[in-house]
């Protein structure tokens, strides 16, 4: 099996979108870039112009911007349509008085109107925040309150959680959905709707605010991470070259508009790069997302190791009765793709699934497997050309390959967070020696492919060898009993920290002493001894954030009998 893998991925065609890494890295220069923008002869920037009215300009009104679906219905959107459309929710938003550099919040579940809603408030030069549906009472206070939010777009469903009294600066709730306002700051959608479709776009500066974006909570209180207009530079380059967009792909990124990549991924990277997008509500569901792919033609696919591992924990047969022959190439990031992933995907859906790294801060893919490059299953790959990416020790010298330590970016690369909001002694100290700290551990090999280790404060130290959970994780699930694994340190008087594995079985496996007793095995044998976890708790399911991510720091605290601390971006 492992032969198979390793030959299919050295199959790998190297000729693909990016030709030559080297030399693209080489010549790389984002004022070349720059020229594929309309603003670089006319000097008028707004994101929305480039991602979308471009396209009608140039000729391509008629071509399908975005194909919604869910359970119950699906409908289509051209980038006509959706130009339009944002222009009568902009020119509706400007009736109210709201303009540009006021933060509008928009809380509800996928659907057309959240997507018509963002490119208004981007339109008019303000500030849109994006917030998770599943955000309850408190999480939805802090980020209104800590952003200062003007306006919400909402559903009546979601009413209830947002405590209006306790908001001085919010004005307006538009409701999404409902036929009657009950109170005088309750706008209707439809009635912001009824304003005219007349032209209507706010030119603003390269480095004006566009998106507000909380992080996603894994380490701690989540931080308001403002991303501005410049992002297209890098958010198109990722389109072109990590997700490999062409002008006739059908692309499907299953991330919500809460998280970066439903927004930098979901939104921008395709449409700025002219290519229709599939936009999916509702919740994770194996057979409707088959169904999708197999239903819309989808060419390219994004998602993340979450997903990746619950489609891959359900079973293999399932695949194999939708025809997923349109598929190129799938696109993966959040999260540590682990290898058994990587072949699970060559082996059951024969697709070649990429992993790239970013973070929120980033705004956009740092570190990628590029199709031109071998992949290299397990590692986050190579820099993006134009971004120089390195690791360093804790006083921010550079170390030589093979050495552990901070992933660092050297800034500025344009999707890079400006600030973070209300709090810029927070973003003061993501700075070291000229360098931006990522909070991740990894290393660089000797042929520039970077490998992550796990967050720098989940790094384990067991007898005194250093162990990264994210291997001792995919060691794990390459056992097939194993679904899903998290892996931290409790301490330990002898040992320092001993490693303790919580894991969620596949279906068919029951817990039992042998059981268990295999898998440390398992890792004892084909990972190492000093790596075996010597605790288990077998789970139902995982602490994870409502992006997916497994929170270690929620693990270690149940261990520990210990505050959980912010727990707004949990799962139920
Ligand atoms: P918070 O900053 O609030 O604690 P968070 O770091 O999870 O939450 P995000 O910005 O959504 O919030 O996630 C970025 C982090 O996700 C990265 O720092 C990294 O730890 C992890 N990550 C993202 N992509 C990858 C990847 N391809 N491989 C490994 N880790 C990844
Ligand atoms: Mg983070």
């Amino acid at each position: 099996m492992t032969n198979t893998l390793k030959e299919q991925i050295e199959m790998i065609d190297t000729a693909a979108n990016l030709g030559n890494y080297e030399k693209a890295v080489q010549e790389m220069d984002w004022k070349n870039v720059e020229q594929n923008f309309t603003w670089s002869k006319t000097g008028k920037v707004n994101m929305v112009y480039e991602a979308i009215d471009r396209h009608v300009d140039e000729g391509k009104g008629d071509k399908k911007a975005f194909i919604y679906c869910d359970s119950n219905h699906e409908e289509e959107y051209t980038f006509s349509d959706l130009k339009a459309l944002s222009c009568q929710f902009a020119n509706g938003l400007r009736s109210k008085g709201i303009e540009k550099g006021d933060r509008v919040f928009i809380f509800m579940p996928r659907s057309p109107e959240l997507y018509i809603s963002m490119l208004g408030i981007i339109r008019i030069g303000a500030i849109a925040g994006p917030m998770f549906e599943a955000f309850m009472e408190e999480a939805v206070k802090d980020r209104l309150l800590d952003s200062g939010a003007k306006a919400v777009v909402t559903t009546p469903a979601l009413l209830e959680r947002i405590p209006v009294n306790e908001l001085p600066d919010l004005q307006y709730i538009i409701l999404v959905g409902a036929d009657e306002a009950a109170e005088p700051y309750q706008l209707l959608f439809t009635d912001l709707m009824q304003s005219s479709d007349e032209y209507t776009i706010e030119w603003v500066d390269r480095e004006a605010g566009m998106l507000l974006i909380y992080t996603s909570g894994s380490t701690g209180k989540p931080k308001g991470v403002l991303q501005v207009h410049d992002a297209m530079v890098h958010q198109y380059l990722s389109g072109k070259w990590v997700y490999d967009l062409k002008e006739d792909d059908i692309y499907w990124c299953t991330a919500d508009p809460g998280w970066v990549t439903g927004t930098s991924a979901g939104m921008w990277s395709p449409w700025l790069n002219g290519v229709t997008n599939v936009l999916r509500g509702g919740r994770f569901d194996a057979n409707e997302w088959f169904e999708t792919l197999e239903k819309y033609k989808v060419t390219v696919w994004f998602s993340a190791p979450t997903a990746l591992r619950l489609l891959k924990g359900n079973t293999d047969e399932l695949p194999k009765k939708y025809d997923l022959s349109n598929l190129r190439h799938m696109l993966s990031a959040g999260e540590p793709l682990n290898p058994e992933v990587i072949r699970w995907g060559l082996e059951t859906l024969n697709l070649r699934i990429h992993d790239n790294w970013w973070m929120t801060e980033t705004g956009s893919a740092i570190c990628a497997n590029f199709r031109s490059n071998p992949i290299r299953p397990g590692s986050m790959g190579k820099p993006l050309p134009g971004i120089e990416v390195s690791i360093i020790d804790d006083e921010g010298n550079e170390l030589p390959p093979n050495h552990m330590g901070n992933l660092a970016i050297k800034p500025k690369w344009p999707a890079m967070v400006r600030t973070i909001w209300n709090n810029p002694e927070r973003y003061d100290q993501y700075f070291l020696k000229g360098w931006f700290v990522t909070g991740d551990s990894a290393y660089k090999d000797s042929d520039g492919y970077f490998w992550f280790e796990g967050r720098v404060d989940d790094v384990i130290n067991t007898s005194g060898e250093r162990v990264g959970p994210f291997e001792v994780e995919s060691k794990l699930v390459e056992h097939p009993a194993v679904a899903e694994a998290g892996v931290i340190g409790v301490p330990d008087p002898v040992r320092g920290e001993v490693i303790k594995a919580f894991i969620t079985l596949r279906s068919g496996y029951t817990a039992s002493e042998e059981l268990l007793l295999e898998i440390r095995n398992f890792v004892k044998t084909n990972l190492a001894a000093h790596a075996a976890p010597r605790l288990f708790e077998v789970r139902e399911t995982m602490p994870k954030t409502r992006s997916g991510k497994i929170m270690r720091r929620v693990l270690k605290a149940w261990e520990l009998g210990l505050p959980t601390g912010d727990l707004s971006t949990m799962e139920d």
